[in-house]
C-alpha cells in the first residue's frame, strides 16, 4: 500500500512505530492503523514520559517484557478516530492514556468479568498486535511513534489548564500517589527516599503533600540531588561520598526512618533500605521496593528484620485503586500542586529517541524527566 494514501477522516492508513528488537537498538517499522473496534479509539500522540522502565527494556533487560518490545507508555495525546460503540470520548479530546500498549483489554464474558471485576479478567487480550521475525511485539505500539491505538476506558480527559507535557507523567504520578496513600505514610512520620530520578522526585513531592515530617533522600547523581533539594527535601545524602547508613542514623538521633521508598533499583540502596529501618515493636519500619532491579536477586537477613518488626512491600504498576489514583494525579496537576517541570529537562522529538534513552542511561546532559513529544 502507497504510504500516501490518506482516509476520508485525514489519517493516514499506515503509520511507523519504534521497536526494541535486539538490546541497545530501535528500529522503525511501518504499521497499518486499524479502523476503531466499537470500543476502541485511535489517539495522536502528543508527549511522551520516558520510564526507568523503558530504560530496561532497551537495554533488553526488563523482567516482564521480552523482546521485541516497545518503549513509551506514559501518554498524553489527541484522540483522532473513536469506535461505534465509545461514548464517553470524542474526536479532538485531549486524554492522559493510561499505560498506552501495556494495557489488555477484558473480555467482557469471563466468570470474573460478569461479576464486575473487569482488572481481574482470565482471558485479557491485546487490543492491537504486531509481530516481527514471527515473534508478537510485547507492549505494542510504542507511545513514542505518532499514533496509538486502545479501548476508551483507558483514556482519561486532561482538565482544561493541564499541558500535554505535565499530562505525560499521570502514570507514575498516580503509581506514587497509590503508593504513598497505601503505606500508611503521613503527619509525624520519617521517610528515606533512595533514588531521586522521576520517581524519587515525585515521591518527594507527594510525601511533603502527605504531611511526611522529615524526608532523606539519598542520590549518587549531584545534579538530581540538587534538583531533590529545591523541591523541599530536608537532608541529603551523596551515597558515593558518605556511609548512606551512618547519616541517616546520625539525622534520626540513631533510630532510623518509618518508611523507606526505595525507587534506586539498586541492590546496594535496598541493602541500605534494611539497615535504616527503624528498629521497634508492633511494625514500624516499612521498607517500599519501587524500583525494577536488572539484578534481581538480593540476600536478606530475615532475624534483623524480623527484630526491627519490619515490613518489606512490593510496588509494581498503578492496581489498587487505579481510577482513584489517577483522578487524584489530574487533579494535583489541575490544582498546580507539584513542581514538574522543574525535572522534565528534555523534550525531544521521535527521531531523537536513542539519543534520550542514552542520556538517561548514562546520566548526562542534566537529563531528569525526557519527553518525546511532537
Ligand atoms: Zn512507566
Ligand atoms: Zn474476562
Amino acid at each position: 500500500m502507497n504510504d500516501n494514501i490518506f482516509l476520508v477522516s485525514g489519517l493516514p492508513t499506515r503509520f511507523s512505530s519504534p521497536i526494541v528488537v535486539r538490546p541497545y537498538e530501535l528500529s522503525w517499522f511501518d504499521v497499518e492503523l486499524p479502523d476503531p473496534e466499537p470500543y476502541d479509539v485511535v489517539f495522536r500522540n502528543r508527549a511522551c514520559l520516558i520510564c526507568g522502565s523503558d530504560l530496561h527494556l532497551y537495554k533488553g533487560l526488563h523482567p516482564f517484557a521480552p523482546l521485541p518490545a516497545c518503549c513509551g507508555h506514559e501518554v498524553a495525546a489527541d484522540v483522532v478516530e473513536v469506535g461505534s460503540k465509545v461514548s464517553t470520548l470524542v474526536e479532538g479530546d485531549r486524554v492522559y492514556i493510561s499505560g498506552t500498549g501495556a494495557n489488555l483489554v477484558p473480555c467482557g464474558e469471563c466468570i470474573q468479568c460478569v461479576r464486575g471485576e473487569a482488572s481481574r479478567c482470565e482471558n485479557r487480550k491485546a487490543p492491537i498486535s504486531f509481530s516481527v521475525d514471527g515473534k508478537p511485539v510485547s507492549r505494542f505500539p510504542s507511545g513514542f511513534g505518532e499514533y496509538t491505538y486502545g479501548h476508551e476506558a483507558y483514556a482519561f480527559k486532561l482538565p482544561d489548564n493541564v499541558s500535554y507535557y505535565e499530562a505525560a507523567v499521570t502514570t507514575d504520578l498516580a503509581y506514587v500517589i497509590g503508593v504513598v496513600r497505601r503505606s500508611g505514610a503521613g503527619i509525624g512520620h520519617v521517610a528515606a527516599i533512595l533514588g531521586a530520578g522521576p520517581i524519587g522526585l515525585r515521591t518527594l513531592e507527594v510525601a511533603r503533600l502527605a504531611g511526611i515530617s522529615k524526608i532523606i533522600v539519598s542520590e549518587p547523581v549531584d545534579y538530581r540531588r540538587d534538583c531533590a533539594e529545591e523541591l523541599g527535601a530536608d537532608f541529603l545524602i551523596d551515597p558515593k561520598m558518605t556511609d548512606a547508613v551512618d547519616e541517616v542514623l546520625a539525622a534520626t538521633n540513631g533510630k532510623g526512618v518509618d518508611y523507606v521508598f526505595d525507587t534506586s533499583g539498586s541492590l546496594a540502596a535496598t541493602r541500605q533500605g534494611l539497615k535504616i529501618l527503624k528498629r521497634g515493636v508492633g511494625g514500624l519500619g516499612m521498607l517500599v521496593l519501587m524500583g525494577l532491579y536488572e539484578e534481581p536477586s538480593l540476600t536478606v537477613n530475615l532475624s534483623e528484620l524480623m527484630y526491627k518488626a519490619g515490613k518489606i512491600v512490593a510496588e509494581w504498576g498503578i492496581r489498587e485503586g487505579r481510577t482513584q489514583n489517577i483522578h487524584d494525579a489530574l487533579h494535583m496537576l489541575a490544582e498546580e500542586k507539584l513542581s514538574i517541570m522543574k525535572w522534565i529537562t528534555h523534550r525531544l522529538p521521535e527521531d531523537k529517541a536513542v539519543e534520550a534513552m542514552e542520556m538517561l542511561i548514562n546520566k548526562t546532559e542534566q537529563a531528569i524527566g525526557v519527553e518525546i513529544v511532537r
